[in-house]
């Protein structure tokens, strides 16, 4: 038996924190199935650097998330006082009259 220091997910590159968090195959899977978009564009950057990106990418999103719950929220409470002229024609039951 011998010891690599080979990334065991994907066997291909050194396990450097680089390979670990951003370039390794099998993490830019985890990455994408998260929602974040990997850029190559983005490889020059410093891993700290890019984290930073992360960061600002996962509070865009959470942001987005958060406005939607709220318009959700406030469309599920908002009820609008129907027309009288509507509420004749819905029956107990819930059927409508012709
Ligand atoms: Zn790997």
């Amino acid at each position: 038996m011998t010891e690599s220091d080979l990334c065991p997910r994907c066997g291909l590159e050194p396990e450097t924190l680089d390979h670990c968090f951003r370039f390794c195959p099998k993490v830019k899977i985890i990455w994408r199935s998260l929602g974040f978009g990997l850029s190559d564009t983005d490889s020059h950057l410093t891993l700290p650097c890019w984290l930073r990106l992360i960061q600002r990418e996962a509070n865009s999103v959470a942001d987005s998330m958060a406005k939607e719950a709220a318009m959700a929220q406030h469309d599920y409470l908002e009820w609008i006082v129907p027309q009288p002229s509507l509420v004749s024609l819905i029956r107990m039951d819930s059927s409508v009259l012709p």
